[in-house]
């Protein structure tokens, strides 16, 4: 199928390849666990973290995301003013493009993965794959805080842990706390991004020239993470939309799935290899094999 597609509709193309045409479609705020909530629409994942001391929001999605988020907070009985800090999965349009608006109106801390940072600082310019194409670029938003792999980010009594997980963009970001239940204290992986984008060259990458390796270091990564509550930058990641109604039914949790995080893992994993041997292939059936791609 992407055969037909010229390089436009290919670079054009969201990213994480699901359908964009859920991305404002809105979904119902939910408690996940203790101070945990999500707040995203049907497409892009939204967390809220609360405290005492204000809260902490993952992803500002698109600038047209922003009225559903502020919605979804208001609607748990929490106030969008009271967001003090600001994360995000990666610096993709889809997950970042509403920073400079939600820091507008809540003066939240934006804190960057450091090699996310000049990405969002211009505006989706520096991406490497997606830096010219016009329509996936937005407002360049500042970043207060730079965050390095294993940085803690805390208020109010909340952690997370920055997790480097780089390949879909060099700095993204899987997130992991820990929430309270019951007694009982369970881990929570909020995954970045494993995907592979159509047109993302593994192979003799100039602008990019460790992703390969850097795929490789992110699926060990997420490999070595303890997993109960499976969540990610997308609710396709993690079959929010089969999940939600089950959680209603009652507990526990379907949100707790172990099992369902390592088989997402191996299943992009594997994706990725297959993918990066046909590059390589490819490159093998060249004539000269060592000229630059
Ligand atoms: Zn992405």
């Amino acid at each position: 199928m992407t055969a037909v597609l010229g390089i436009a509709a290919l670079s054009a193309l969201n990213c994480d390849v699901a359908a964009q045409n859920d991305w404002t479609e809105p979904f119902p705020p939910f408690k996940i666990a203790d101070n945990l909530y999500y707040v995203g629409s049907k497409g892009l994942a939204n967390y809220l973290i609360t405290t005492p001391k204000g809260h902490i929001l993952i992803n500002s999605d698109l600038e047209a995301n922003v009225p559903l988020i502020r919605a979804s907070v208001e609607k748990l009985g929490f106030k969008f003013s009271d967001i003090k800090i600001l994360l995000i999965s990666h610096a993709h349009w889809d997950h970042d493009a509403g920073s400079a608006m939600i820091k507008n109106l809540t003066g939240a801390k934006y804190m960057v993965m450091d090699a996310d940072v000049s990405v969002v600082e211009s505006g989706g310019k520096d991406d490497f794959q997606y830096g010219n194409v016009t329509e996936n670029l937005y407002p360049a938003t500042k970043v207060d805080r730079v965050l390095h792999d294993g940085d803690k980010v805390e208020l109010g009594g909340a952690e997370l842990v920055a997790h480097l997980t780089p390949g879909h963009t060099k700095g993204c970001t899987t997130w992991t706390m820990k929430v309270k239940e019951d007694g009982k204290t369970r881990d929570v992986v909020i995954v970045g991004s494993p995907n592979v984008n159509p047109g993302y060259k593994l192979v003799g990458n100039t602008l990019y020239p460790g992703i390969a390796e850097d795929y490789e270091r992110m699926f060990r990564v997420l490999k070595s993470l303890r997993c109960d509550y499976f969540l990610g930058a997308h609710g396709s990641y993690f079959g929010m939309e089969d999940k939600y109604p089950r959680m209603k039914a009652g507990s526990p949790s379907p949100f707790i799935d172990p099992d369902g995080y390592r088989e997402f893992v191996t299943v992009k994993e594997q994706a990725f290899q297959t993918e990066l041997a046909r590059q390589k292939g490819e490159v093998g059936k060249m004539d000269k094999p060592g000229s630059e791609q």
